[in-house]
């Protein structure tokens, strides 16, 4: 059937649908629905299949948008999510939490005037359908190499590498340190944006693929590194940004003052293991700092968890947040207050506990290197405001280990290993994700572990059947 170009005219953009927020506070449940078939069809129809596909070029991974929402809109699931796993290893996850507004929902031609197509929503439901009724990757045509490659890591650079190299032959063995794979993905990411079913489900993908995996085991503690890169060809590490950037702040070390991390990995292990909360906020002033996603999903965990009242500290404004639009929005209808254009000066505390926050108001100057405007404090408008918990949610960086800078491997002063392509100055050890670029998105990890799986294919002179774009 003739597809009709002006579609977009009489059908609106429509996403599945979101929860209330006074039930989605209740829970950790995911917020936003499936599309049911027709709106999908009808959202994939809305696609004007422009000459130049801004979407597919502004998504790190340069997915093939207009070809698989084509599939979608014709009802072919399974070829959509053939499609849509060709360059991209995750799509029910980079669906969920990609920033779309900030990438390729951002310049869909439709955007401004109409609202863009629901790229996103189209990218894990067709991943989501197709694997709940048994579809897997066809890897039953690649022919093996006889390369073995170890990848350190399981978060999304070290999924992106792994994924790429087991389509072109090579065997892969995945260590990872936590019990289960993912890595940010189950420790930093609340339920209520990926569930963690979600990443088990693509586990079992994995496997089906034939990666190998050493769980629950960390590589320069429980498993001598040197052991792993003599046993292979090559080994890939995204061991990712698990430093919080330190806020200075006087009064930071009381009971009370909680890093981001480890505040989400509390509430993510009670999800997924059912163990006792030690951070719970029941009743509680919260004060968040920060303006980024990470801010937004501690603030939105505090809520869930019975927060008597949650503050985001924020030195900008809303227009100059890094975050997500749409989670701040999601966080705002939830009940956070936001504090814009104040920095903190000190943790006020009482016998090592917490009781306040100093603060100060902030004006905004001149953009600084990242375009955002600067703040300067304003002098004479310092406050303070009570608060029983202060998370900090400041950032986080890489942290070369010393078995690895003992090989040769170096990083720059913000941590961040110097690995050009995924390669490190060591030959046989590259590197990619967040432990190379610094903290980023989840699409960029995956993107940059796809990029340095390209790089491990050349050094053994494999060549690529699928590449990365
Ligand atoms: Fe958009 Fe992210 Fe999917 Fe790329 S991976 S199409 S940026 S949602």
């Amino acid at each position: 059937m003739m597809k009709d170009p002006l579609h977009y005219l009489s059908v609106p953009r429509q996403t599945g649908a979101v929860v209330p927020a006074a039930e989605r506070v209740t829970q950790f449940k995911e917020v936003q629905a499936r599309q049911g078939e027709e709106v999908r069809e009808d959202q994939a129809k809305r696609c004007l299949d422009c000459g130049t596909p801004y979407c597919q070029w502004k998504c790190p991974l340069h997915n093939a948008i207009p070809r698989w929402l084509e599939l979608a809109a014709e009802g072919r699931i399974t070829d959509a999510a053939e499609l849509a796993h060709q360059t991209n290893p995750l799509p029910e996850v980079c669906g969920r939490v990609c920033p779309q507004d900030r990438l390729c929902e951002s310049v869909c031609t439709l955007n401004d005037e109409f609202g863009a197509v629901t790229i996103g929503q189209v990218e894990r439901d067709i991943a989501d359908l197709a694997l709940d009724a048994g579809w897997r990757p066809d890897l039953s045509f690649v022919a093996k190499t006889g390369f073995k490659v170890a990848v350190i890591g399981a978060g999304p650079a070290g999924i992106g590498c792994a994924d790429l190299l087991v389509r072109n032959g090579v065997e892969v063995t995945l260590y990872e340190a936590e019990a289960s794979i993912g890595g940010l993905l189950v420790t930093g990411i609340p339920g209520f944006k990926l569930e963690k079913d979600i990443v088990a489900r693509r586990f079992e993908v994995l496997k089906d693929m034939g990666v190998n995996f050493v769980l629950g085991t960390s590589v320069g503690k429980d498993i001598d590194f040197k052991a792993i890169l003599d046993s292979h060809d090559a080994v890939f590490l995204g061991l990712g940004a698990p430093r919080s950037v330190d806020s200075g702040l006087e009064g930071s070390e009381a009971q009370g003052c909680l890093e981001a991390a480890h505040y989400l990995y509390d509430q993510n292990l009670k999800l997924m293991q059912d163990t006792s909360l030690h951070f719970d906020q029941l009743g509680k002033k919260v004060v968040v700092i920060g303006g980024g996603d990470t801010a937004m999903d501690c603030s939105r965990t505090a809520l869930r968890q019975g927060a008597d009242s949650v503050t985001l500290l924020y030195r900008r404004d809303r227009a100059n947040m890094p975050g997500s639009p749409k989670e701040v929005r999601f966080a705002e209808e939830e009940g956070l207050k936001f504090a814009f254009c104040h920095q903190p000066l000190a943790v006020l505390t009482e016998d090592g506990k917490v009781t306040g926050i100093r603060v100060q108001e902030t004006m905004l100057g001149a953009p600084d290197a990242s375009g955002r405007r600067r703040p300067e404090p304003v002098p004479g408008s310092e406050r303070d405001l009570e608060a029983d918990t202060v998370i900090l949610a400041l950032g986080f960086r890489p942290q070369l280990p010393a078995w690895l800078s003992e090989l040769g491997v170096v990083a720059d002063e913000a941590g961040r290993v110097l690995a050009p392509d995924g390669r490190t100055l060591h030959p046989k050890i590259f590197a990619g994700g967040d432990m190379v670029l610094g903290a980023d998105l989840v699409v960029t990890a995956i993107a940059n572990g796809r990029k340095a799986a390209m790089g491990i294919l050349a050094k053994l002179g494999v060549t690529a059947g699928v590449t990365a774009a």
